[in-house]
C-alpha cells in the first residue's frame, strides 16, 4: 500500500469553496493509486466561528482559570468540527471516510496539556480503515494521554500530527497545504516580492521555522527529517508543486551549483532588549541574573555577556516580570520593548565573507538601526524596533536578491 498523508491547514477549510479544492487534491492522489490519511486543522483563524484562537477567547475573559487538561478539551473541539465537516463534505462527493480523534488514531503523547510531545504511535486501526478503502481523516494538533486524556501538541501542531503520522506509516511523501504556494524567501504578507523556493532541505526550512516563519512547525520538520521522509509544502487554492522539503543527493548537487549563500529572511516580532550592568564589588551579576531568569521560567535569547554586564532579549509578554524579579536582585535594568528578531538565513553562507557587509549596507541604507547582532555558521541576527521591521526585511530581500 503506497501512503499518502495530506495535512490541511486553516484557512483551506474554512469555506465551501476552499474545501471543494481540498476533496479536488484528495480525489487526484486516491486516482493516482495513494491511500491517503488526511489530518485537519481547526478551520479559519482568529475571528472565525471554530478557529482555535476563538475558543480559547471563550476562557481569556474569565480569567483563563481553568485546568490545563480541561483546556486541551477545551482546545481540541476545533480540529473534531473541522473533521467532521470534512468527512460530510466527502460523503456527499461519493468518497467513503472515517474521522480519528488523535487518540483514536494511536497517537500517544506524555501529559504535558497544551505543549504535549509525542511518545509512540500505533496506527493499526488507521491501516485498517486504509485497507478497505476509506480515506482516514485524523484531527490535528492531539494526542492522547496513556490514561485516555486529550492531550494538545503546542500551537501549530497539526504540522507534527502530519509527519509524526507520516513516519508512523512509513508515507512515501506528506503534503502540507496552506494558503500560500509553498515555503518562501520572506512571509508574503510583508515582503511582496517574496518567492517560493522549489526546493530546500529540511536543515534550511527548520532554521527558518524555528526563526519565526510560521508556514510550518519546525517539530514537524524534525521529525521528517529523522524518517527521511519527503515533505511538500503547497497551496490548496492551486495546483502549483510548491516546495520540496529533502536531502536527496541530488537536491545537495543542485543547491553546489546554484552556489545559494541566503535562502530566506524570517522575524520574530514582540521581543523586550534587557540591559543589566556589572555592580562594583559584586561579581555575582551574570549568575545572578540568568539564575534568576531559569527560576521564574522566563526563556531567554540573544544573549551578549561581557565583564560589565549582560544583554539578552525576553518576549514582551514576560518582560515586566524580567523586570521585577531583577530589580529584586538588586539591580538596576532597563528595557526597550517591541523590537523584532530578523535573521538572514542560508546553509551556505558558512565561510563566505561579506554576508554581514551586506546587511550592515542593506539596513544603514535605510537608516535602520541594528541594536544588537549574533550569528552562527547558517544564520545572522540583528534586532532591531519593531516599527523598523517591515522595512528591514525588504532591504535585506532586496540586497541579498531573493526575488530573483
Ligand atoms: P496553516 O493554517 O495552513 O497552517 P499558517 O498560518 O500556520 O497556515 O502558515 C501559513 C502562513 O505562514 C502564510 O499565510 C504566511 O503569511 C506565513 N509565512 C511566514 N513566513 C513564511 C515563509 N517564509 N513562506 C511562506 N509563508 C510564510
Ligand atoms: N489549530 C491549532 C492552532 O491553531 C493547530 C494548527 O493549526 O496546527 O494552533
Ligand atoms: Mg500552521
Amino acid at each position: 500500500m503506497r501512503i499518502l498523508i495530506q495535512k490541511f491547514g486553516g484557512t483551506s477549510l474554512s469555506t465551501d469553496h476552499a474545501r471543494e479544492h481540498v476533496i479536488r487534491h484528495i480525489s487526484r492522489e486516491r486516482n493516482n493509486g495513494f491511500a491517503v490519511v488526511v489530518v485537519v486543522s481547526a478551520m479559519g483563524r482568529q475571528g472565525d466561528p471554530y478557529a482555535t484562537d476563538t475558543l480559547l477567547q471563550l476562557i481569556r475573559d474569565n480569567g483563563d482559570q481553568l485546568p490545563a487538561r480541561e483546556r486541551d478539551m477545551l482546545l481540541g473541539c476545533g480540529e473534531i468540527i473541522s473533521a467532521a465537516a470534512l468527512c460530510s463534505v466527502l460523503a456527499y462527493s461519493g468518497i467513503s471516510a472515517v474521522v480519528l480523534t488523535g487518540g483514536q488514531a494511536g497517537i500517544l503523547t506524555d501529559e504535558q496539556y497544551g505543549q504535549a510531545r509525542i511518545k509512540e504511535i500505533h496506527p493499526e486501526k488507521i491501516l485498517s480503515h486504509l485497507h478497505s478503502g476509506k480515506v482516514v481523516i485524523v484531527t490535528g494538533f492531539q494526542g492522547s494521554t496513556v490514561q485516555g486524556d486529550l492531550t494538545t501538541l503546542g500551537r501549530g501542531g497539526s504540522d507534527t500530527s502530519a509527519t509524526a503520522l507520516g513516519a508512523a506509516l512509513r508515507a512515501e511523501l506528506v503534503e502540507i497545504y496552506t494558503d500560500v504556494s509553498g515555503i518562501l524567501t520572506a512571509d508574503p504578507r510583508i515582503v511582496q516580492e517574496a518567492k517560493p523556493l522549489p526546493i530546500v532541505t529540511y536543515a534550511e526550512i527548520c532554521n527558518m521555522a524555528r526563526q519565526g516563519a510560521k508556514v510550518i512547525h519546525p517539530r514537524a520538520v524534525e521529525i521528517a527529517q529523522q524518517a527521511r521522509i519527503p515533505l511538500r509544502v503547497r497551496s490548496t487554492f492551486t495546483e502549483d508543486t510548491g516546495t520540496l522539503v529533502t536531502d536527496s543527493l541530488e537536491m545537495k548537487a543542485d543547491l553546489m551549483v546554484k552556489d545559494r549563500h541566503v535562502t530566506g529572511i524570517a522575524h520574530v516580532s514582540g521581543i523586550t532588549q534587557i540591559s543589566v550592568k556589572a555592580i562594583e564589588g559584586r561579581d555575582d551579576v551574570q549568575l545572578q541574573v540568568f539564575q534568576s531568569m531559569a527560576r521564574h521560567r522566563i526563556s531567554v535569547d540573544f544573549i551578549n555577556v561581557t565583564p560589565s554586564g549582560a544583554i539578552y532579549t525576553v518576549f514582551d509578554k514576560d518582560a515586566k516580570r524580567a523586570v521585577e524579579v531583577l530589580k529584586e536582585g538588586g539591580f538596576a535594568p532597563s528595557a526597550i520593548n517591541s523590537c523584532a528578531k530578523v535573521s538572514v538565513i542560508g546553509g551556505g553562507m558558512n565561510g563566505e565573507p561579506g554576508v554581514m557587509a551586506r546587511i550592515v549596507e542593506a539596513l544603514t541604507e535605510r537608516g535602520i538601526p541594528i541594536m544588537q547582532s549574533a550569528d552562527s555558521n547558517t544564520t545572522i541576527w540583528v534586532l532591531v524596533r519593531e516599527a523598523d521591521m517591515a522595512e528591514a526585511l525588504r532591504s535585506l530581500h532586496a540586497k541579498f536578491e531573493l526575488h530573483r
